[in-house]
């Protein structure tokens, strides 16, 4: 019985399945962390090639079944906790991470952010996500979707949609179209800010009033002579600017440390 405070939807198709698998391309070497393998559909493909897989599952229930299920793989390891709160940085032995999985839908964006504040030992990442977020992740300047979570993920990574797939595919079936989505961290950062807090709350402050001018939005934070200084046009609204414009504001607030918050991780709140 699939649990919906744990956003259950268990994958069934086979055709899917192996879509996401081909997609990943697993190799016997990669140090591979599947989030929620739940009953283990995609485990049990990628376990066949990498035997080494470590799963973060948080339903104390499933625990046994997966046990059971994967008995014959010594080295499959299960981890049982809150992803949300997970360490993966502990994980890494010789090699980067590659993170995968069919994500709950209901703590997904919380979970990417925790996720990029770990970019730095990760290879890449498979995600199944809802559609929009999908959206929301790949989203550029002037789309309706571009706000905070696009601009950090692109920050942080190269974000590659890749498929979508229909509620048919799970058991029970959501009431979402869903999409699998690449996010591969930049070997470097292409805009690398000063301090990374305070990009944080240059994009929270801009995206809490996303409908007014940037003159209004960012009022608290930058003059209208700073913007200008900048070359940015305070009468365009948040989703116009792109994340080099963030990077540079925030750049120049770094410099006046006044408004800078202490945070060491990229927070979501
Ligand atoms: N991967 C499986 C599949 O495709 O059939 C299950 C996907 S289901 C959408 C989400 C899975 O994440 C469930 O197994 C659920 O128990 C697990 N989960 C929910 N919240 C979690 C959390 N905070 N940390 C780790 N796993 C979680």
């Amino acid at each position: 019985q699939a649990r919906k405070r744990f956003g259950q939807n268990f994958l069934h198709d086979p055709g899917v399945i192996e879509r996401i698998v081909r997609s990943i391309n697993p190799r016997p070497d990669d140090a591979i962390v599947e989030i929620g393998p739940g009953l283990g559909a995609l485990t049990e493909e990628i376990l066949a090639v990498n035997p080494r897989l470590q799963v973060v599952e948080l339903d104390r229930d499933l625990i046994p079944v997966l046990r059971t299920k994967f008995f014959n793989y010594p080295e499959f390891r299960i981890h049982e906790a809150d992803a949300l709160k997970f360490d993966f940085s502990q994980l890494v032995t010789d090699r980067p991470l590659r993170i995968i999985g069919n994500l709950p839908y209901n703590i997904s964006t919380p979970l990417i952010f925790h996720l990029l504040g770990q970019a730095g030992v990760v290879q890449d990442m498979h995600f199944m996500l809802q559609k929009e977020v999908v959206q929301r992740l790949a989203a550029v300047p002037g789309d309706n979707n571009y706000g905070r979570l696009g601009i950090m993920a692109q920050y942080f990574c190269r974000v590659q949609p890749l498929f979508e797939v229909g509620p048919g595919a799970f058991r029970p079936a959501p009431k979402v179209d869903s999409a699998i989505v690449r996010l591969v961290p930049h070997a470097t950062l292409p805009h690398p800010a000063k301090d990374l807090s305070i990009l944080q709350s240059v994009v929270r402050t801009a995206f809490n009033a996303r409908r007014k001018t940037l003159r209004k939005a960012l009022g608290g934070l930058v003059s209208v002579a700073q913007l200008q200084s900048l070359g940015i046009d305070d009468g365009l609204r948040p989703e116009n600017l792109a994340l080099a414009d963030y990077v540079a504001i925030a750049d120049l607030l770094a410099d006046d440390k006044s408004t800078a918050k202490p945070a060491n991780e990229v927070s979501d709140d």
